[in-house]
Order: structure tokens, then C-alpha cells, then sequence
């Protein structure tokens, strides 16, 4: 079979972007840590001057993300939170220069345990308060599965109609693909208006 190098899977296209986006000394935040790939994705780019939050309801997710995280050293700049994302508030008092979703369920995981769209839409109004001016959500979405096209039709409905003075809203898919494929939001914070309380 061929393989695409470049367009092959959503969450690498997605790489390209958060690439070009974050920076050493960044702060950053994984909603959906599940096994820790992204969270440690993410230590990379920031470094030890930066700072990683994640998230995850799973006590498993946390326990394999601890081992990634001591594995390389990054302890001191890593915080792995066992609580649910539409929370972020609690824990975060920064600004932040991105926040990755990556909805759905965890593959080789408890499958019944998966991002659901209240709380979803909960965390992605919180991250759009917390992202500093320029700073991006991304949002990888999965269909396939049974609440999946839900899920991704009330997250477009909410995104869709953010006012583009604040925001603009980026929808990548892989329009030639038969089986569900996944799909890609960006979401850029045009501005510093956190103080006119107006985020959506
Ligand atoms: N980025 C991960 C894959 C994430 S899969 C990786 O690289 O491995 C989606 C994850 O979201 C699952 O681990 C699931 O437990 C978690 N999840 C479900 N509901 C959540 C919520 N409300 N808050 C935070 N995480 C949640």
C-alpha cells in the first residue's frame, strides 16, 4: 500500500501548524492526554522554560503519562492533571500560547470512555479565554465512532459562528477519504479583548 508522507494522518498535519505556533518558553496545554504522545509533543517545543498542563479523566492516562514524563526529565515543567479539561480554569491562572484536543476515545483504551460534546464545548470556551493574543487552538476530530459526527457537528456549530474580529477558524479534511476520516480545526485569538469579556 502507499503512504503518504506529509498528509498522512491529521494529528501530523496538524504538527506542521503547532510547529510554526508555539515556542521555547511556551505555555501550553494537552486537554486530552491520554497516553502522554502529545504532552510530551509538547515538552519538546516548550522546553524547561516553559510549562505543560494535561488533562485526562483516565487514572491510566495519568500513570502512562507520568512514566514518558520522569522518563525524560521533564517533572519540574510537566503537570499532569486527573481531572476533566471543561475544568482547565481551575488549575490554570495564565495565559497560554495553545491548547491541542484530540477528541473521541483513547484506541486500545476503555472505548466507552470518551470526550463527550457539553463538556467539550465547556473546555473549548475556557481555552479561548485562557489563549494569550495570537495564540491557537487545535481540535482533532473523529467521526467514526457512535457520538462521534455529534460531537463534531456541535463543536463546527459553536466555532462556525465565532465573530471574525476575534477569531479566525480554520477546517482542514481529507476530502477524498471514505471511512470517516478525521478532521482538523485551528482557532487563532485575534487580540488582547479578554477585558471587554467578549471571547465568543
Ligand atoms: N492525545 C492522546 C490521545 C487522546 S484520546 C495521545 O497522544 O495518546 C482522548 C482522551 O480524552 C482519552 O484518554 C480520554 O480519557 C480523554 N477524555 C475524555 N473525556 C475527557 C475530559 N472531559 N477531559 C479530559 N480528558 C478527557
Amino acid at each position: 500500500m502507499l503512504r503518504a508522507k506529509y498528509l498522512n494522518k491529521i494529528t501530523e498535519v496538524n504538527k506542521m501548524f503547532i510547529e510554526k505556533i508555539i515556542e521555547n518558553g511556551d505555555v501550553v496545554v494537552d486537554a486530552t492526554m491520554g497516553n502522554g504522545y502529545d504532552t510530551i509533543y509538547l515538552a519538546n517545543l516548550v522546553g524547561e522554560t516553559g510549562k505543560v498542563y494535561a488533562f485526562d479523566v483516565q487514572e491510566e492516562a495519568i500513570k502512562s503519562t507520568t512514566k514518558k514524563v520522569q522518563r525524560d526529565g521533564f517533572t519540574d515543567f510537566v503537570s499532569l492533571i486527573l481531572d476533566g479539561h471543561q475544568n482547565m480554569d481551575k488549575y490554570i491562572n495564565e495565559e497560554v500560547a495553545c491548547v491541542m484536543f484530540n477528541l473521541g476515545y483513547l484506541p486500545r483504551a476503555k472505548h466507552h470512555i470518551i470526550t463527550k460534546p457539553d463538556t467539550t464545548l465547556e473546555a473549548i470556551e475556557k481555552a479561548l479565554k485562557l489563549l494569550k493574543p495570537n495564540g491557537v487552538i487545535s481540535i482533532a476530530m473523529y467521526t467514526g465512532h457512535e457520538g462521534g459526527m455529534e460531537e463534531r457537528n456541535y463543536v463546527c456549530d459553536f466555532l462556525n459562528n465565532l465573530d471574525q474580529n476575534y477569531y479566525n477558524v480554520l477546517h482542514t479534511n481529507f476530502t477524498n477519504q471514505v471511512n470517516n476520516p478525521p478532521e482538523l480545526i485551528l482557532v487563532e485569538k485575534k487580540g488582547d479583548f479578554n477585558s471587554l469579556d467578549k471571547y465568543i
